[in-house]
């Protein structure tokens, strides 16, 4: 039993009576009531005959009940592979035809749809939503509150988390008790999280940061959190005054600063704010601290490995950095090609080993290959490099990078002095193709209030701060950014849509 997750969150409970969740609308859970419940929802999956390594496919919004589904198959031993609720029957075909789940689990309004979809596949198929009367939830009621957690190896599997694979099929990354176990106890320790701590968790939990990093950070230091159904202004400004820290993505703390009432007053009792999934702009980063007086904790991770870096809880939070590599976890940047460990400063791409890295890609042994030198090093395929005080700092996914003229374009070098105008909201760097240079450098921006932007202008105001090879040679102003659930922008959508923009 103490391989398996839930066995190390079980342990850590001294007192079952303490709060673990609030809902919005103002019911409270307690640690008992999760044991009980995730007890009660265990026995459920036994009773439908899923067994320890099955997957159980998820398709809901986010329910509280969702998360009792998710902690019964840490029990279990089931393999929880939650799924975007945005993604369409289709792609859920293709996740049940990948993963052959034992069990898919979704929405009592798409039941029928799916259910004609994936028709074929021997997946049984029951229903959880918010009115607390699906299939699975009437099931889970009649079963019994107790529920002997399964042992499970360091290798035994917890998750399949499909990457959002911006080319080719999806990929369904194995985690296992040991990458969220280890990386948790690491988080829970360096972010100082105690059972006085309430986190504001307005993140989608169907993704690696929502899901684990918030939620086991949570459960694994006996702390509580206000669990919001997605991140909604006016909801989260009302919830802040009972939380004690945050976990964001970027685009989080942006709509917060938007709002004249979020001051320095309105976060003044908060102690932690956490960023990732996304780069946050030093503009922002300082823009928060000049507001609030609190500096955002950023930190870098990814599916496949959990959380990699962070920014220090005590020391600088450096503003465009990701910070030091978590407790044994080891990083180096290398030469992209050779996989040769680069000198101190050198930009290439991150590497890591540790003990949060998965298992592989789900019956894609050639790519799971393929991510890793021969000597075990996890290419993340983000490049970067390390400072002489041993700050990581992301340069953009390798895939991103420009070359330009035969010149390297690390396109957050441009975004960060781009961002740093006063008529500049957002800014996105891409290559376009171009006769010439091959590749051209390219702005996409959003103006900043009722800024106007004018492009010679702002190619002007970055000549003092960029090589005459890095300016964009075009600035385009768009309305918003394309931007996916986790508030990463879409640099493929955007590709694809000016790809003619110097029509060759
Ligand atoms: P995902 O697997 O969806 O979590 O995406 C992982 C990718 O998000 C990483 O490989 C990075 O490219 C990006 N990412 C995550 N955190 C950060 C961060 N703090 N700054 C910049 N990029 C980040």
């Amino acid at each position: 039993m103490k391989g398996n997750l839930f066995a190390t969150i079980a342990d850590r409970i001294t007192d079952a009576s303490r709060p673990f969740l609030f809902t919005q609308g103002g019911a409270v859970f307690s640690y008992g009531d999760m044991l009980d419940a995730s007890a009660r929802y265990a026995n459920a999956l036994a009773s439908l005959g899923v067994k320890a390594g099955d997957r159980v496919a998820v398709q809901t919004e986010k329910h509280v009940d969702s998360v009792w589904l998710y902690l019964a198959c840490l029990r279990k031993g089931a393999v929880y592979l939650p799924l975007n609720p945005a993604y369409t029957p289709a792609e859920v075909a293709y996740f049940v035809s990948d993963a052959e789940p034992a069990l898919l689990v979704c929405e009592s309004r798409s039941v029928d749809t799916l259910r004609a979809i994936i028709g074929g596949s021997s997946s049984r198929i029951e229903t959880l939503d918010g009115a607390g009367d699906g299939s699975l939830q009437t099931l889970a009621k009649t079963m019994p509150s107790q529920f002997e957690t399964v042992d499970a190896g360091a290798d035994d599997l917890a998750a399949i988390l499909y990457t959002s694979g911006t080319t080719g099929r999806s990929k369904g990354a194995m985690i296992t008790h040991e990458n969220l176990r280890s990386n948790a106890l690491a988080l829970a320790d360096i972010w100082q999280f105690t059972a006085g701590d309430v986190l504001l968790h307005a993140l989608p939990i169907f993704h690696t940061h929502g899901l684990f990093v918030a939620m086991n950070t949570v459960m694994l230091s006996g702390s509580s959190m206000i669990f919001m159904p997605r991140f909604d202004l006016e909801a989260v400004m009302a919830a802040l005054p009972a939380a004690t820290t945050m976990m964001g993505v970027p685009t989080f703390y942006t709509r917060l600063l938007s709002d004249a009432r979020f001051d320095r007053d309105a976060a003044s009792h908060m102690r932690l704010f956490v960023s990732g999934s996304a780069p946050l702009s030093a503009e922002t980063h300082r823009a928060f601290t000049a507001r609030t007086g609190h500096a955002i904790l950023e930190r870098y991770g990814m599916t496949e490995t959990n959380m990699i870096t962070s920014n220090p809880h005590d020391g600088e939070r450096r503003p465009g950095a990701v910070g030091f590599p978590l407790p044994g976890v080891s990083v180096r940047i290398a030469d992209p090609e050779t996989g040769k460990a680069l000198p101190e400063g050198g930009i290439g791409v991150i590497e890591l080993k540790g003990p949060n890295v998965f298992k592989g890609y789900w019956r894609m042994p050639e790519k799971t290959a393929q991510e890793f030198r021969a000597d075990g090093w996890f290419i993340t395929g983000d490049l970067g490099y390390i400072d002489p005080d041993g700050y990581v700092t992301i340069s953009g996914r390798a895939k991103d990078l420009i070359i330009s003229g035969g010149f390297n374009v690390y396109p957050a070098e441009v975004e960060n002095a781009l961002d740093a105008l006063p008529m500049i909201g957002e800014s996105a760097v891409i290559g376009l193709p171009h006769a010439d240079f091959g590749e051209a450098v390219t702005a996409v921006v959003t103006a900043r209030g009722g800024s106007e932007v004018d492009e010679s202008a702002v190619r002007a105001q970055l000549e003092s701060a960029l090589a005459k090879f890095k300016i964009p040679k075009r600035v385009l102003v768009k309305d918003s950014l394309p931007r996916n659930a986790m508030g990463k922008v879409q640099k493929n959508a955007l590709r694809e849509e000016y790809a003619k923009l110097y029509s060759i």
